[in-house]
């Protein structure tokens, strides 16, 4: 007798994907039923690969190894189980296709393919793979497919990140020139992503699978001096990204409750049945089904941090710019200059009144929050 299937997971990183952007998508906050679009997603890092280890591990990079840009390498895999872990365990043929072999987990995959940089089909390519995945299904065998679209990171590293630094006057007075370049690159991943979901449609897998569409994080388009895309600072514009679950049962709705990029390996883990494995670290997030069921859920704090660069190339190898977050409130901890800063997010979204020093009882609460989440080691 055959094994009884549980659901198939694909997941879709739209690699810097901004929420503003997001939010208008027809493409992505799509009519297909069961569709969750949580507006308010918090990525643990406004960069790729630290992002995506915390994604992969549901826990924070100061605590799965992953806290830099330099330390994919760094990230402990014999203490923190991943997702595709656990979906390999479980008898599911894991699969992924992305630009980099350093921008996730490569522990657990049964094949792990990296992409050229050239590669610009990436519609055929992933609808290939997604046919391939089904066919292996109707053999018997449940998948996990990993797809990562680096168009619209790619497209910012060759027209901004090479041309400019983060303090061209020429990039920060151009604001509208930045936003109609980020909004071609954005297009074409609406078309590549439309693409996809009507191959899913043709392969009838809804049925069959969950599917996760995701950000790693947001992109500048002239904000703040300092950051002419991702990477150097903790504001909104690159914290804050989406993530949508589709799955057949669930009831479409938009859900605007912060939740964290961590959040979102326990929902797959407790949305498929999967206990946590108690042989390795305890993870950070927590699923998000009781929300997504409208039952009892409790915000939590969520924790970011990076690594600017300042004048600098490259960025250090420690974070040196944290922050945590609530749905109201924003607190930073510049560490480099010993500088705070505070936000009040429902009055002021685009982070531009500093609210630091202002006798705000929220200023002692959320540092001494910041000070706990950041210490926090594998116990
Ligand atoms: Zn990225």
């Amino acid at each position: 007798m055959s094994k009884k299937l549980k659901k198939n997971v694909i997941v879709i990183c739209i690699d810097g994907t901004r929420i503003d952007r997001a939010q208008k998508s027809k493409v992505i906050v799509n009519d297909l039923p069961g569709r969750i679009f949580f507006s308010n997603a918090i990525t643990y890092a406004p960069y790729t690969n630290s992002s995506m280890y915390a994604v992969f591990s549901g826990s924070y990079g100061n605590r799965n190894g992953c806290s830099s840009y330099w330390h994919s390498f760094k990230f402990n895999g014999t203490r923190f189980k991943t997702l595709t872990d656990y979906l390999h365990d479980d008898g599911f043929f894991t699969y992924a296709d992305i630009h980099s072999k350093l921008s996730i987990p490569k522990q657990g995959f049964d094949n792990f393919v990296v992409y050229e940089e050239s590669e610009n089909e990436y519609t055929s390519r992933h609808k290939d793979l997604l046919n391939k995945m089904k066919k292996l299904y109707d053999d018997g065998t449940n998948f996990f497919l990993y797809l990562h679209y680096d168009g619209i990171h790619k497209g910012i590293m060759n027209s901004v990140l090479k041309v400019y630094d983060n303090f061209s006057t020429e990039f920060f007075n151009n604001r509208s020139k930045n936003e109609s370049r980020y909004d071609d690159l954005f297009h074409e991943s609406e078309n590549y992503l439309q693409n996809l979901l009507n191959e899913i449609t043709f392969l009838d897998l809804w049925k069959d699978s969950i599917v996760l569409i995701l950000s790693d994080h947001g992109c500048s388009v002239g904000e703040k001096i300092g950051e002419r895309a991702y990477g150097s600072y903790c504001y909104d514009y690159t914290l804050r990204t989406f993530a949508s679950f589709i799955a057949s049962e669930f009831t479409k709705q938009e859900i605007s409750n912060q939740i964290r990029h961590i959040d979102l390996m326990p929902t797959l883990l407790d949305y498929l049945e999967i206990p946590f494995d108690p042989n390795y670290e305890s993870i950070d997030g927590q699923s998000l089904l009781p929300l997504i069921k409208n039952q009892k859920f409790e915000e939590q704090i969520a924790y970011s941090e990076t690594a600017n660069p300042l004048k600098e190339n490259a960025p250090p190898k420690k974070p040196n710019t944290k922050s945590v977050r609530t749905t109201q409130w924003k607190f930073i901890f510049n560490e480099y200059n010993n500088t705070k800063e505070l936000y009040d997010l429902q009055n002021d979204p685009y982070e531009e009144k500093n609210l630091i020093g202002t006798d705000l009882e929220i200023e002692e609460i959320l540092f001494n929050e910041l000070l706990k989440l950041q210490s926090n080691e594998i116990s």
